[in-house]
């Protein structure tokens, strides 16, 4: 896949990092255009069309970024390894922002990183290149099925991944039950919940 040099974006934004392991810290979003891989309960539909969705340069990503006084960066999507990210992570880690990528897994992993969190779904496999690389493996628990499918996830993991469930937001008081249920007994994941949708961010 070549080096993209214009990439559709859907939205940035600067607000917090919701869920997770970093959350709570203040970061840049970047919202990238397109998805393929179909996932149900998606609450982001609007990115699936790559072509609905305006391609911007590098130069105007990094200048929306740099200019927002982040250090922080989270570049997520729709599935932003869609796309060859090598000269859009480039040039924002030359600008000094630490970079943070949010992905299905789907597509092969490209550009540089510090911070990857892998969340694989049901409705297209995840690379097994990702589970060697993941800083942060993020399973969204929709039904009881899912906490076991987590831990097959779990298992492929290098040993430094930090372990996350969470709450799927359509279904999230019987799933926030489940995970709670579920991380007592097995102490090493945490749960992670869409802070941002509480307080009333992006
Ligand atoms: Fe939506 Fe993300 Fe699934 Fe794509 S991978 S369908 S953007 S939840």
């Amino acid at each position: 896949m070549h080096n993209e040099l214009h990439i559709p974006i859907m939205e940035m934004f600067y607000s917090i990092q919701g869920e997770g392991f970093h959350v709570g810290r203040p970061a840049f979003f970047i919202r990238l255009g397109g998805c393929d891989v179909g996932c149900s309960w998606c609450d982001v539909k609007d990115s699936w069309e790559a072509s609905d969705h305006p391609s911007l340069s590098i130069a105007e990503i990094v200048e929306a970024c740099v200019s927002s006084g982040a250090g922080y960066c989270v570049i997520t999507g729709g599935e932003p390894m869609m796309y060859n990210l090598g000269s859009l992570t480039s040039a924002l880690k030359s600008a000094g922002i630490y970079l943070m990528l949010e992905t299905s897994g789907a597509h092969p992993l490209s550009g540089s990183w510090d911070w990857i969190c892998l969340s694989p779904k049901k409705f297209k496999a995840a690379r097994e290149e990702y589970y060697e690389v993941a800083d942060e493996l993020k399973v969204i628990v929709y039904n009881k099925h899912d906490l076991g499918w987590a831990e097959e996830h779990a298992a492929k993991v290098n040993s430094k991944c930090a372990l996350y469930m969470q709450p799927e937001w359509s279904k999230v008081e019987t799933s926030t039950a489940m995970i709670l249920n579920f991380i007592r007994e097995n102490t090493e994941w945490r749960i992670s919940v869409q802070s941002h949708k509480y307080i009333g961010v992006p």
